[in-house]
């Protein structure tokens, strides 16, 4: 039997973090994410590419028949024989029920749908405040800003609100934010999207006793613990 969990959250609940705990705790299950799948095809130059493109960037969903199409395809390759953590999949109904049929064709089933719930202020200011340095630490001007200098830059022509900036006090090293963390209404939307696409999906895994609940505001290493007592 495979091993395939669903992992569910707003932006700044630790999807991330949380998935790497859990692909190492699972045999090194891929973590597909239909977002970066979509991504990627940035370099590609085809028609089909190209569409996709314009659909990310309008901030609308991908049909149902393309994303399953992809994770279809996604779950054919090798290193996904013996399961798969899905992060922004599915996002539809359509969709779950498309993946439900499609492992148990297989003779597998879903583990769980693992939510990371968190406050949605919470979860903005966790990813606008973010910011990482060279050495992968990271820091946030709302929780831990200590020994980092911050600085609110001007726009040229305040045609924009102004940006963020970060230095370690000590070193002058400037540290990097994401750029896709920079935006506020960027951020927001995302939030609402969130929303708006996980919904309907929560009483139809609630339904399936598949659905399981863990509090992302706490520490790292809380919501590792829990994740783990959850999935045994
Ligand atoms: P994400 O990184 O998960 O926020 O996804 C970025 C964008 O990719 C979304 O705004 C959609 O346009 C598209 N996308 C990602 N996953 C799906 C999905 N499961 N169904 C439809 N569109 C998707």
């Amino acid at each position: 039997m495979g091993f395939y969990l669903i992992l569910m959250g707003p932006q700044g609940a630790g999807k991330g973090v949380q998935a790497g705990f859990i692909r190492q705790d699972h045999g090194n299950i891929p973590h597909i994410s239909t977002g970066d799948l979509f991504r990627a095809m940035k370099t590609r130059t085809d028609a089909f590419a190209q569409e996709i493109q314009a659909i990310l960037a309008s901030g609308k969903l991908v049909s149902d028949e393309i994303t399953c199409k992809m994770v279809e395809e996604r779950l054919a390759q090798p290193d996904a024989h013996a399961g798969a953590l899905f992060d922004g999949f599915p996002r539809t109904i359509p969709q779950a029920e498309w993946l439900e049929k499609y492992l148990s064709a297989k003779g597998e089933k879903i583990a769980a749908a693992l939510l990371l719930e968190l406050d949605l202020y919470d979860a903005f200011r966790r990813t606008f405040g973010r910011v990482t340095g060279a050495d992968g630490s990271s820091y946030n001007i709302y929780s831990n800003s200590e020994g980092i200098t911050w600085n609110w830059v001007d726009h040229e022509s305040k045609a924009f609100p102004p940006r963020l900036e970060a230095t370690v006090t000590a070193t002058g090293e400037k540290l990097a934010r994401r750029a896709d963390d920079a935006s506020a209404d960027a951020i927001i939307k995302r939030l609402d999207a969130f929303q708006r696409d996980t919904a309907p999906l929560l009483p139809y895994y609630e339904q399936r006793n598949l659905l399981r609940r863990v509090d992302a505001a706490q520490s790292i290493e809380a919501v590792t613990a829990a994740i783990r007592k959850i999935l045994g």
